[in-house]
């Protein structure tokens, strides 16, 4: 049966006028989408943390404008920096990986999980097990942990609330309706930067072409995985762990104007669908402050201006980081584990140079052969099981890219 987050659990803080959250991640994409939505409606919102791993300057001026009561910078060394600049202002600093953690437990209705990778599964953990809400961006968090993860949230009862735009849209498209007559669920893509590249264009991308995003200005890493399609794979693992429905049921649909974010097809044929202007601020907005709906300073839909939708299938051939995700939803939490972990380190790789573009997908590819033969099937019941296997991902990633650099000079 597939779930829907807004599946009420009882409580009624979803009803209060003003709303305390926390913003891990708070200087990226996300992080600054985010603060735009609040900054928009000063009254409805009280700030409690915000967090970033190394723009101090970015962090403090956040803190500063939204009234933070502590901000903490995840590399340690930047501490003293923070405290020079926050000096006067009342708002608390600390920093390291543990005092984010312990910044995430703080109690407050609802926390932005907007930290990329798996680096933001324990601070988003911590604030599952201190009762608040998720507004979840961070899908790598449930890429590599993904029951265990609804499992904690399930045990704290609390909601999950998907910023992701298609997994936002399918929210959407999922309130109100009867969950059980629900058929499959199909989430779209844009394509990304090389949707109509040749496999020769794709295998001399540069970095900077394949950050180039046609639709969406995110961060590099979400903006590398748009440009293998890895991105809408990730999002397939995240949308089953999201509303507990089966790959087969779980379509990817490609459309370059990216009005359409997603839609459910119903036992009756009836389709509903969620559309929109491309800006992450509606999403977020949408989670904010669900299950109201607040005013957003974004733009609006000009349906008549744009004239035509096109749909396409994707190309699983010059795209296999698609089907690649797809096996390893497949095959279960461990596959997924280790995709996302040899994914993280072979995008990192090309932002530097040391991999070419079409090498991201045959790196976590050829990982995940090997992992199945030695990790195949590990349980991941702990943070401890889910962290270990993640290390070992990113071992045999490197491992790889390694040797085959050695080979290859
Ligand atoms: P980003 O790179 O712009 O920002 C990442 C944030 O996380 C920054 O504040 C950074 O300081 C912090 N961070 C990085 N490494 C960290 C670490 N090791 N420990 C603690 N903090 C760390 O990324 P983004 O584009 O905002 O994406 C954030 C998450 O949201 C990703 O999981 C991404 O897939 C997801 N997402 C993003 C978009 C988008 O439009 N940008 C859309 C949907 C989903
Ligand atoms: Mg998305």
């Amino acid at each position: 049966m597939v779930r829907s987050p807004a599946l009420p659990a009882g409580r009624t803080r979803a009803d209060k006028a003003r709303r305390t959250l926390s913003i891990l991640g708070a200087t990226g994409s996300i992080g600054r989408s985010t603060a735009d939505v609040v900054l928009q409606h000063r009254d409805a919102f009280d700030v409690e943390v915000v967090t970033a791993q190394s723009r101090v300057d970015e962090l403090a001026e956040m803190a500063i404008q939204l009234g933070a009561r502590l901000a903490v910078i995840g590399d340690v060394t930047r501490l003293e920096s923070l405290r020079e600049r926050l000096a006067g202002t009342g708002i608390a600093v600390d920093a390291g990986p543990a005092a984010i953690v312990e910044a995430a437990s703080r109690p407050v209705d609802l926390v932005v999980a907007a930290i990329v990778g798996a680096a933001g599964l324990e601070p988003t953990l911590a604030a599952i097990d201190a009762g608040a809400d998720i507004a979840l961006a961070n899908k790598e968090c449930m890429v590599c942990a993904g029951a265990l993860f609804n499992r904690r949230a399930a045990a704290a009862s609390v909601r999950v609330l998907p910023v992701d735009s298609e997994h936002d849209a399918i929210f959407q498209s999922l309130e109100a309706n009867n969950l059980r007559a629900v058929e499959r669920i199909t989430i779209t893509a844009s394509g990304g930067p090389f949707r109509t590249a040749t496999l020769d264009e794709m295998r001399r991308a540069t970095p900077a072409q394949a950050l180039k995003h046609p639709r969406w200005a995110m961060g590099p890493k979400i903006s590398i995985d748009s440009a293998t399609m890895m991105n809408k794979g990730l999002e397939l693992i995240e949308a089953h762990h999201l509303f507990d429905i089966e790959s087969a049921r779980l379509d990817v649909l490609v459309h370059p104007q990216s009005v359409v974010h997603g839609f459910v097809t119903y036992a009756d044929g009836s389709v509903i669908a969620q559309l929109g202007a491309a800006d992450m601020r509606i999403p977020i907005s949408h989670c904010l402050n669900w299950p109201r709906r607040a005013e957003t300073a974004t733009p609006r839909l000009d349906l008549a201006a744009l004239g035509t939708l096109t749909f396409e299938k994707p190309d699983l051939e010059r795209f296999p980081a698609l089907s690649i995700a797809r096996t390893a939803l497949e095959n279960g939490d461990w596959a997924t584990n280790i995709l996302n972990a040899a994914n993280e380190v072979a995008v990192a790789a090309f932002l530097d140079g040391t991999i070419e573009f079409l090498e991201i997908a045959a790196t976590v590819e050829a990982v995940l052969e090997r992992a199945t033969a030695t990790v195949g099937g590990t349980v991941l019941d702990t943070v401890e099981a889910v962290l270990a296997l993640d290390g070992e991902g990113r071992r045999l990633a490197a491992e790889r890219i390694e040797f085959r650099g050695r080979r290859a000079s």
